[in-house]
């Protein structure tokens, strides 16, 4: 078989944890084509936004200090790995340009994203020199992208013939590789990034590029789970999914993918393999397009999951001049896209008087501002009214569609909690419902659906 092996943050925090990710490569090399695909050492991401940050403002004590200690983090690990000679060198390049943003006082997307992709490739560096193989970062393996530095979109007919050209001689002769996550190039061979959580879509690409028979996703939880176990403690573990539906959950929980991660592998048909790296033989939760046994979450659960969203604001945009009115809703969202503003949830009445939607937190100011000026511009009367401190609750699963009651039995579960629904969406698709509470609410919520459709282990 040929798999796709990607490892996040968590897999690849240090030393030990690197020499264990690479027996697991080792493993599957012995039976398997893998390409592994790793992701910054956990937290460098962060680390390295801030130190760009820190340098755009001229804070030269904030730069040195952050610096200082993402130096000392990878010399650490590489002194105990022995690739002390592939990292430095990285370092200091970071270095170079980092000292360069800090003389300008200046931060463009596309200088964040060359200062950025030094995660993933200082971590790609420690485990290619540990599995023996070589250091690949995205451009080399062929992803190439649109301009759109810090979230840019891969350009992908180019890209899928691009990594196939690249790597399919790597894989016959049977030379060892690591890819760099996240990290790409526009089409001048500028590097970009795909976004934070990139690494997934990296694999997600290479798979359907690479035409895998899976892409293994490794993590420090076991699969999807029904629930949020810290809500639920007999939450089950999902051993199944169809692609639609985790799309659908995709954007929710802290292990969720990258929101774009499945769309090559769903288009492609490459089932994605969610695993733990800590239970190497454990086999997680496959998505694919079949739903799998009937179980609870299974096959058979009109409702497989019930995941939360939290931190978000809900927008009400109102005014009678909306009746009737075709394009009112393309300026809203047209008005919200230029600001790059993320929509989770759309609802409008029929009466037409009012469109909510809902958005994260700390969006709402440039959501808020980016709709007060397109409306207003045009004198438009409409009001614009902010709810905070609101959560999104859902009930996922295919078996949805085209039965009926599904809708009673999870308002009356919610009901019987006494929590009270803000707005409920649901798309024709009949993938899921999704339903706004207040934050508070929310765990009340989780529990009480999924109680009412039996999906404790
Ligand atoms: N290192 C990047 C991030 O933290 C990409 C990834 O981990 O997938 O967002
Ligand atoms: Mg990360």
């Amino acid at each position: 078989m040929r798999i796709i092996m990607k490892f996040g943050g968590t897999s690849v925090a240090d030393a030990d944890r690197i020499r264990h990710v690479v027996s697991i490569i080792k493993a599957e090399r012995a039976r398997h084509q893998v390409v592994p695909v790793v992701s910054a050492l956990d937290g460098v991401t962060e680390m390295l936004l801030d130190v760009a940050d820190a340098a755009a403002k001229g804070d030269e004590l904030a730069v040195e200090t952050l610096l200082t200690q993402i130096r000392d983090k990878h010399l650490a690990c590489a002194y105990a790995l022995g690739a002390h000679d592939q990292v430095r060198p990285l370092i200091e390049r970071l270095e170079t340009l980092v000292h360069g943003v800090l003389a300008l006082e200046e931060l463009t997307p596309r200088s964040t994203d060359a200062i950025v992709a030094f995660g993933e490739r200082l971590s790609c560096a420690m485990v290619a020199h540990t599995l023996g193989g070589v250091a690949m970062d995205g451009r080399e393996a062929g992803i190439v992208t649109d301009d759109h530095f810090t979230e840019a979109d891969p350009l992908m007919d180019l890209s899928m013939f691009q990594v196939r050209e690249a790597l399919t001689p790597l894989l016959d002769g049977n030379k060892p590789m690591v890819v760099t996550g996240f990290v790409a190039a526009n089409q001048h061979g500028v590097t970009s990034t795909l976004g934070r959580g990139g690494s997934d879509y990296t694999a997600t690409i290479l798979g359907a590029a690479l035409k895998a028979d899976e892409i293994w996703i490794y993590s420090d939880v076991d699969g999807l789970m029904s629930a949020d176990p810290r809500i639920v403690s007999a939450a089950c573990l999902l051993s199944h999914l169809t692609f639609a539906e985790a799309v659908e959950m995709g954007k929710f929980g802290a292990k969720s993918m990258h929101p774009r991660a499945l769309e090559p592998a769903a288009a492609h048909r490459v089932p994605v393999r969610m695993r733990s790296t800590f239970k190497p033989d454990h086999p997680g939760t496959l998505i694919s397009e079949s739903s799998g046994p009937a179980g609870p979450g299974g096959a058979g659960s009109v409702v497989r999951s019930v995941p939360m969203l939290k931190n978000l604001v809900m927008l009400t945009i109102g005014g009678a001049s909306m009746v009737g009115r075709p394009g009112s809703a393309a300026e809203i969202f047209g008005a919200l896209a230029t600001q790059r503003v993320n929509v989770h949830m759309i609802c409008q009445s029929v009466s037409e008087a009012g469109i909510s939607l809902v958005i994260n937190q700390n969006q709402a100011d440039k959501a808020r501002a980016a709709l007060d000026g397109a409306l207003r511009s045009r004198h438009l009367e409409r009001t614009v009214e902010l709810v905070g401190g609101v959560c999104v609750v859902a009930a996922v699963g295919a078996g949805m569609k085209g039965t009926p009651g599904v809708a009673a039995k999870i308002f009356s579960a919610i009901a019987n909690a006494k929590v009270n629904v803000i707005a409920i969406a649901q798309g024709s698709s009949e993938l899921s419902i999704s339903i706004v509470v207040r934050a508070e609410d929310g765990p009340k919520a989780v529990a009480a659906i999924h109680d009412a459709f039996a999906l404790s282990a």
